[in-house]
């Protein structure tokens, strides 16, 4: 796959003010897909200024209307200029109860709105510890194709992004992605998917620094970013190492 997606993750963070700071320094460039995926109340505000980047959410509900209150329909993220939407982030797993086939309902609920899912999956430190890295995706990502199928899957973006790197600092080396990212691919191909297609991004302290190493990698697509998209002249770094010439 040639040209790299990445993803800007700003998870609780923004204000209007500090929003318009980062969006005025920030721009899509050529040769990378770039995305930002915001918090609810600032979809519209961020959509009016994404500079030639896509707009994504966080996460969605599972639910399309009715009396869910607090829920965001996938409809209407849609209706607000989003393309894709994060499910299934580790924080939503471990700090809002989301299980793995919430994460598949949710997924499905992205595509029938038209919407891309990013479907993040990733094992914690002690099951890389214990030598379960692939049962422990392999689980996650059997929900998924048993919520949308093969076909879904190849409308989908996938994020492996290991528990233990999230805002840690500690990223995983460009080689240790690479072969989770291997074996994502040969398991989305067992599914009967397009595995050669379907992106699969690393998220976990990409910085400025690591960046190149880890997009340099042939099935790296690309990144989900945190931290490092909270700062423009990091997220744009960053964004520059995933220039390709396709
Ligand atoms: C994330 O939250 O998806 C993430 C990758 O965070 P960070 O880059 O800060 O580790």
């Amino acid at each position: 796959m040639a040209r790299k997606l990445v993803v800007g993750n700003w998870k609780l963070n923004g204000s209007l003010a500090a929003n318009e700071a980062l969006l005025a320094a920030c721009e899509a460039l050529a040769g990378v897909d770039m995305a930002v995926c915001v918090p609810f109340p600032y979809l519209a505000q961020v959509a009016s200024r994404l500079g030639g980047m896509a707009l994504g959410a966080q996460t969605v509900s599972e639910f399309q209307s009715g009396a869910y209150t607090g829920e965001v329909s996938a409809e209407m993220l849609a209706e607000m200029g989003c393309r894709y939407v994060i499910v299934g982030h580790s924080e939503r797993r471990a700090l809002f109860g989301e299980d793995d086939a919430t994460v598949g309902r949710k997924a499905a609920a992205a595509l029938r709105a038209g919407l891309v899912p990013i479907v993040c999956v990733g094992e914690s430190l002690s099951e890389r510890d214990a030598g379960r890295v692939m049962e422990v995706i392999g689980r996650q990502l059997d929900a998924v194709r048993e919520s949308i199928g093969a076909q879904g899957l190849s409308r989908t973006v996938i994020a492996y992004e290991p528990v233990w790197a999230i805002g840690t600092g500690r990223a995983a080396s460009a080689e240790e992605a690479q072969a989770v990212h291997a074996a994502i691919r040969r398991q989305l191909a067992k599914y009967g998917a397009p595995a050669a297609e379907i992106r699969i991004l690393y998220g976990g302290s990409v910085k400025t620094d690591n960046a190149q190493a880890l997009f340099a990698m042939p099935d790296v697509d690309g990144g989900l970013i945190g931290g490092a998209s909270l700062v423009a002249q990091d997220f744009m770094a960053v964004c520059r190492a995933a220039i390709t010439g396709d």
